[in-house]
């Protein structure tokens, strides 16, 4: 029987995820992609009803789904979270940090201030808050993985999101910082640029809008699915995706290398 050169494992059966914001758009997707796998997912959400119907769909697919509800601006909500998380499971493999929202708000706007206060501590400060508590556990994993869940807004702005794309560019930096710091303990950390994606967060923007921007600025022509992010996040938290760390992986359909 000849050997086989492949030997890095591409299974996540039983690690257990835990994934932010999943009671919409790209964590929903990645939350049904990893429990379809057979990963046991932890899903948190401010949204309690939302996360709620989510744990069910997961359930009723015959996989495991434990809803928690959590509010990420709050330090103590994150350090509850983890405990019941591990509670139920006994341990933590992966941890997605994906929760967010975007407010448009110009700089010289009297929201401004709440604006990016609730943006940098959702979008970056409750990432790392996330990580930290996740440590003890992910540094016990043979397999440990992160991903943050960034943006095209990382990598450049567009008018009137000043605190979405300090936030979003924060992620980055955080990505990076943790890669390095938490490479002696073999665990990777990641992001995810998304591009335009259809989901709650682009839901009030025009169709019309939406077809037009997408045809005049991606490579692809289209907006892309939330299911399309979840299989980037799925391919960098595989045990197979064990040299890949401190990356920033666009999944913008080409937004970012289109010129004209
Ligand atoms: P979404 O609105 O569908 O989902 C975001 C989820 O985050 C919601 O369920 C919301 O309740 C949750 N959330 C918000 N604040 C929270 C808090 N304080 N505590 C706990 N949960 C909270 O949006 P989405 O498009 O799926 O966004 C997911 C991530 O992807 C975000 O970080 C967003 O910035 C990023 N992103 C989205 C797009 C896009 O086009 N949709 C593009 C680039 C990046």
């Amino acid at each position: 029987m000849p050997e086989k050169l492949t030997k890095l494992n591409r299974t996540i059966k039983d690690h257990v995820a835990v994934v932010t914001g999943a009671a919409s758009g790209i964590g929903r997707a990645t939350a049904h992609l990893l429990a379809d796998e057979d990963a046991r997912v932890a899903i948190l959400d401010i949204d309690k009803a939302a996360l709620d119907r989510v744990a069910r769909e997961i359930v009723d697919i015959g996989a495991q789904a434990l809803p928690i509800h959590v509010d990420l601006t709050k330090r103590d909500s994150i350090r509850i979270a983890i405990s019941e998380i591990l509670e139920h499971f006994g341990r933590i493999d992966i941890l997605i940090n994906n929760a967010g929202f975007a407010i448009p708000c110009g700089i010289e706007n009297e929201e401004f201030d709440q604006v990016w206060d609730r943006s940098l501590t959702v979008m970056a400060k409750a990432q790392a808050w996330m990580i930290s508590e996740t440590i003890p556990s992910l540094r016990l994993s043979p397999h440990a993985r992160v991903v943050n869940v960034a943006s095209t807004e990382a990598l450049g702005a567009t008018a009137l999101s000043g605190a979405y794309t300090v936030a979003k560019h924060a992620c980055v930096g955080l990505t990076r910082a943790m890669a390095v710091d938490l490479g002696p303990y073999g665990i990777t950390v990641n992001c995810v640029c998304p591009g335009p994606i259809h989901t709650s967060l682009t839901a009030p923007i025009p169709e019309e809008n939406k077809t037009t921007f997408a045809r005049r600025r991606t490579a692809l022509g289209r907006y892309g699915d939330p299911e399309e992010v979840a299989h980037a996040i799925l391919g960098l938290v595989l045990p197979a995706a064990s040299y890949i760390t401190g990356a920033v992986l666009t999944v913008d359909g080409g937004l970012t290398v289109r010129n004209a």
